[in-house]
């Protein structure tokens, strides 16, 4: 990243905080050893563990016993589908959104290629849950149902006690992919009536490849990893410093969650709005669904995405794009396919997610921005049809 750039894509990962770094040198320091050696640096590695556990669960309204540390939300999201279909062999079916992470949705396409039924709930234009298609889908013989708490890519919530309700009626576990949420939403696995939660740390200021697995208590979850690890329920030596850095985290999180959140809305609903302002042909995607407080998804005229992001960057400001880049191009994002979009208005797309350390100068530094880098192109392009 170039240095003084403004960093709007925390919704694809977050700076590790002081407090995070602090503690995972501190772990690494003194707290080396293997947390399943009985010896006394063992043990003293397992009670650094223990302690992580105990903070982790606790920002997210869960009991220690409930958390299985991973790798991160990929390997979560793999071990919760995985595992609720080789638990439940007489219900064989996996119901999930349209719109969940490519990673998620590429291990159904997967298991759907080796004969195990998957469907998809559909969303409407907004990017708003089907709950009805959800409602007819969800059946006696489904395994599990898969939905995330928030998009990634737009931000818009799925309606979680909804589909909690479905999914109960019909006695199939609710796996909820709450990646996006922890930070940017009030969270609380034992009020959401999900059976399994996916989190990652990286996305809260902690590092990479550290995440964990809630499973709700009793739930017979067999492990993706075997080993005698998490209870047996995720086997490899555990990830200590990464662990730490998450709790960590998670405990700087929490102290200032409520006036994080506020101040990432006020500033994501300030974007907007001068953006909308100052260029023609500004769409919102999804504003009519209730969304996370920092993220934003705009199209800008009949701009591709890929277009506006380098620009954007030459001009200091860098966002994302959903739309995956290939060797062939851009592929459109199937978000916005899901939406309902062509697919020439599904590669426009541009995310801008904001985090806590985003500043009211860093809003104005990109509005200027845009202004700069974006109206002259817009000037040529007709606005799109509402
Ligand atoms: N699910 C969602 C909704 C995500 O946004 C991400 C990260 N982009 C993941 C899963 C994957 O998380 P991880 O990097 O921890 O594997």
């Amino acid at each position: 990243m170039s240095a003084g750039a403004v960093y709007l894509d925390w919704n694809a990962t977050t700076p590790v905080c002081d407090e995070a770094l602090a503690e995972m040198l501190d772990t690494m320091r003194h707290a080396w050893a293997n947390p399943s050696s009985t010896h006394a640096p063992g043990q003293s590695a397992r009670r650094v563990l223990a302690d992580a556990r105990t903070r982790v669960a606790a920002f997210l309204g869960a009991q220690a016993s409930e958390l299985v540390f991973t790798s991160g939300a990929t390997e979560a999201n793999h071990q919760a589908v995985l595992g609720a279909l080789a638990a439940r062999p007489t219900r064989g079916r996996l119901v999930l959104s349209a719109v969940e992470h490519p990673g998620l949705l590429a291990l159904a396409e997967r298991l759907r290629a080796a004969g195990t039924p998957v469907d998809l709930i559909p969303v409407d234009r907004e990017g708003r849950l089907d709950l009805w298609a959800a409602h007819a889908l969800i059946g006696q013989d489904t395994a599990l149902v898969s939905v995330m708490g928030a998009n990634n890519e737009t931000g818009v919530c799925m309606p979680l006690a909804a589909v909690a309700e479905l999914a109960q009626a019909r006695g199939a576990w609710l796996h909820v992919d709450a990646t996006q949420l922890p930070g940017k939403a009030p969270l609380n696995f034992a009020a959401s009536g999900a059976d399994l939660m996916s989190v990652s740390a990286h996305k809260i200021g902690g590092p990479k490849g550290v995440g964990a697995l809630l499973v709700s208590k009793g739930l017979p979850l067999p492990p993706l990893l075997s080993g005698r690890q998490e209870r047996h329920r995720r086997g490899g030596t555990e990830n200590l410093p990464g662990i730490a850095g998450f709790a960590a985290a998670c405990q700087r999180s929490a102290a200032t969650l409520g006036a994080d959140l506020e101040r990432m809305r006020t500033l994501r609903d300030h974007l907007e709005q001068g953006l909308q302002r100052a260029l023609p042909g500004v769409r919102v995607l999804g504003q009519g669904a209730e969304r996370l407080c920092n993220t934003s998804c705009i199209s800008f005229g009949e701009l591709g995405a890929e277009l506006v992001l380098t620009k954007l960057e030459r001009a200091g400001v860098i966002a994302a794009s959903g739309a995956a880049c290939s060797a062939g191009g851009t592929q459109p994002s199937h978000v916005l396919l899901a939406m309902g979009l062509g697919e020439p208005a599904a590669r426009r797309g541009v995310r801008f997610s904001l985090g806590r350390d985003t500043t009211a100068e860093d809003i104005a530094a990109t509005l200027a921005a845009a202004d700069a880098a974006l109206s002259p192109l817009l000037a040529t392009t007709q606005p799109e049809p509402a």
